[in-house]
């Protein structure tokens, strides 16, 4: 791919794929080996840019990016940082909506490694199964903490939930603001993104109604 190429890919935010692209070693290495890795090229970066890496405020620099990288950021990668999503059985048989709103989103691009941040919204209606709440949220920035496209992020949420719920019915909104499009490019700072995966009996118009009105009317309060 020709450089004009790789920054059109960027500004337009094509993902390539619904699963995050990873390597079949991507764990070969441990999270230490990996934090010493990066560290050192983080060091040939700040160097290349001329930075003087004796001085005291920039020297623990590349160990602190290295480490946020790895064990902060990015720690969504690794399945094994996976929140335990227990369920438990719908024994009050609650057959409505059940929602979670402003879920904080704190989530990186993937073209750019800058931050998207913002809200997510996701309803579903239980089965047999149902989930602590907390648990949606954990869920949530566990996908967040990985290099993101947004449509990508709410596809993951959405079909893990349809999943873990054994039900199509779920609902997930996201609206954020990306760093890429607000700091540098168009530098838009107001303007923000929004993106809706939904399954089952979210496909009627009216049930998406009632969810989209649910979400207004909690806002105002
Ligand atoms: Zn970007």
């Amino acid at each position: 791919m020709d450089k004009s190429q790789i920054e059109l890919l960027g500004d337009n935010h094509i993902a390539t794929s619904v699963k995050t692209p990873m390597r079949a070693d991507a764990f070969d290495r441990s999270d230490d080996e990996k934090i010493e890795n990066i560290q050192s090229h983080f060091y040939k970066i700040m160097e290349e840019l001329g930075l003087d890496l004796t001085d005291e405020s920039l020297s623990g620099t590349p160990y602190r990016f290295a480490k946020m990288y790895v064990k902060e950021l990015f720690y969504g990668l690794n399945p094994n940082n996976k929140p335990k999503i227990s369920t438990f059985p719908n024994t009050y048989g609650y057959q409505r909506m059940l929602v979670e709103q402003d879920i904080t989103i704190d989530s990186s691009c993937e073209h750019h490694f800058l931050p998207i941040v913002g809200k997510a919204h996701v309803a579903y209606i239980p089965k047999d199964k149902v989930v602590g709440l907390s648990k949606i949220n954990r869920l949530v920035d566990y996908y967040s903490h990985r290099p993101q496209v947004q449509e990508r992020l709410c596809l993951q949420i959405l079909t893990d939930l349809q999943e873990t719920l054994e039900t199509e019915d779920v609902i997930v909104m996201v609206h954020a603001k990306h760093l890429c499009v607000s700091s540098r490019g168009i530098k838009d700072k107001e303007s923000f993104t929004t993106t809706l995966e939904y399954g089952g009996k979210f496909k009627d118009d009216k049930l998406r109604q009632e969810f989209y009105g649910l979400l207004e009317n909690n806002f105002k309060e």
